[in-house]
């Protein structure tokens, strides 16, 4: 048992102690440096340490550190939101604070069902998602989830969900078949599912626009967003979309949803809205959701204690005007750029890595035991763990996960370097990931 009072996610083992963090690097209590490819969970988009984020936080502290908004607004809060309405998909008029992915996902969920209880819709009682997502850990979240693995321990005391095909063109687009047709395809799987629950029983479809966790980077086919974009409006359907990972900037746009042409009912945003700074989240909601709550009871049903922190809001504040100042969306295109022709030149030859897929700064590449037939590392070697393992032994973080329990899909690593990144800060990173595979696949 190792030496701590935490509870620790692996109980059998004491990680490093992480003492400083600049940049893109963490050093841990021996003097170890990181190198952090990953931004933890794709959360550091300014690295480390920004001295104009921990200024704006400092100036706040010194202002007024907490006000519960049971009682009060603040100024900070107000002004984030107005800057986020303003750059929002078309229709977002109102912005929910919170503080974190997971409470984003849930507040998501129940305004999306007091939506229709205004509306006189009580028979509204069910969610569709997709399976190979991550929605976060809170049970609304992940009984939407459909990380099976993560889903499983938890299934009976879950609210009832049903799950739909991910948008996964590497593993499941036919053969011959268009990424049009692919993703129509899809769409007309969710109009079946919607169909099947009963068509006036549906709150909302819930998805991440780029799939982060779970699958490792799944990028939409063109067209797939608009097709399931149709489908909900068709039946009066909600349509969240999740970017607390894949959005404020990371792949390129401020929301990954601009790159698909359409607006989401409800937008879920977390890690790079506050960039590890503190602890925020944000659900963005269009207006005629609001003005039904409005016009109906006057009150949003939920709350949580630190529900819009000053703090937290002047630290998210600070990291979206850096973003603005800096030109960082243009730099995570270009950069983007950069970094994807980086891991072709590495991987493209690795016979254990299948695909290589992504947007912006935002990458992952698949592990598979034989390329031709994407056949899965069996699960039970874990290779994921030695990847992250052997990475951390080498002095760089990345994020590496595990197949699903079916054992249907392989593990990956995922990529989401900081916005400020140096190219040669890029190139290690890809060299040092180079030398981690080799030495897991090695091992297994
Ligand atoms: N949604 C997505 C898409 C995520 O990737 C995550 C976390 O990784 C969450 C929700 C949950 O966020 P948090 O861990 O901040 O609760």
């Amino acid at each position: 048992m190792p030496n701590t009072q935490v509870i620790h996610r692996h109980l059998h083992h004491l990680p490093p102690t992480a003492v400083a963090g600049q940049g893109m690097w963490i050093t841990d209590s021996e003097g170890r440096r990181y190198l952090d490819a990953s931004g933890g969970a794709a959360v550091s988009c300014l690295g480390h340490g920004h001295p104009d984020v921990i200024a704006a936080m400092h100036a706040q502290i010194d202002k007024l550190a907490y006000a519960h908004t049971g009682f009060f607004t603040t100024d900070v809060a107000e002004e984030l939101a107005a800057r986020l309405v303003a750059t929002a998909p078309a229709g977002t008029s109102h912005v929910y604070f919170v503080s974190g992915g997971s409470e984003a996902v849930e507040a998501a969920l129940k305004m999306a069902r007091q939506y229709f209880l205004e509306k006189g819709e009580p028979q509204r009682t069910h969610f569709i998602a997709r399976r190979q997502s991550y929605h976060g850990n809170t049970l609304g979240a992940l009984a939407v989830g459909g990380n099976a693995w993560r889903r499983e321990p938890f299934a009976p005391i879950l609210i009832d969900a049903t799950h739909v095909s991910p948008c996964y063109p590497y593993r499941e687009q036919r053969e011959g078949e268009t990424p049009q047709q692919y993703g129509q395809r899809l769409a007309n799987e969710l109009e079946a599912a919607i169909e099947r629950v009963g068509r006036d029983k549906v709150i909302a479809f819930v998805a991440e626009t780029v799939g982060g966790a779970t699958a490792g980077v799944i990028t939409p086919v063109p067209g797939y967003f608009k097709a399931v974009r149709e489908v909900c409006d068709r039946h009066g359907v909600l349509l969240i979309l999740d970017e607390v990972m894949c959005g404020m900037g990371r792949t390129g746009t401020l929301h990954a949803c601009e790159q698909e042409g359409i607006a989401p009912d409800l937008l879920v945003v977390a890690k790079g809205l506050g960039g590890g700074y503190q602890p925020i989240g944000a659900v963005l909601a269009q207006q005629r959701i609001v003005d039904a709550m409005t016009r109906g009871s006057g009150f949003f049903q939920h709350g949580h204690t630190y529900l819009g922190h000053p703090v937290a809001c002047a630290a998210a504040l600070a990291v979206q005007k850096v973003i603005e100042r800096d030109g960082l969306l243009a730099r995570v295109r270009e950069l983007g750029a950069k970094f994807e022709a980086m891991l072709h030149e590495a991987f493209d030859s690795r016979v254990h890595v299948g695909d290589i897929r992504g947007r912006g700064l935002f990458w992952a590449v698949e592990l598979v035991e034989d390329r031709a037939s994407k056949r899965p590392f069996d699960p039970a070697r874990k290779l994921h763990a030695k990847v992250k393992s052997r990475a951390m032994a080498e002095g760089l973080m990345v994020y590496p996960m595990g197949g699903t329990v079916d054992g249907r899909y392989g593990d990956h690593v995922l990529l989401a370097p900081p916005f400020v990144a140096g190219e040669t800060e890029l190139r290690l990173a890809v060299e040092r990931l180079q030398g981690a595979i080799d030495a897991a696949v090695a091992q297994t």
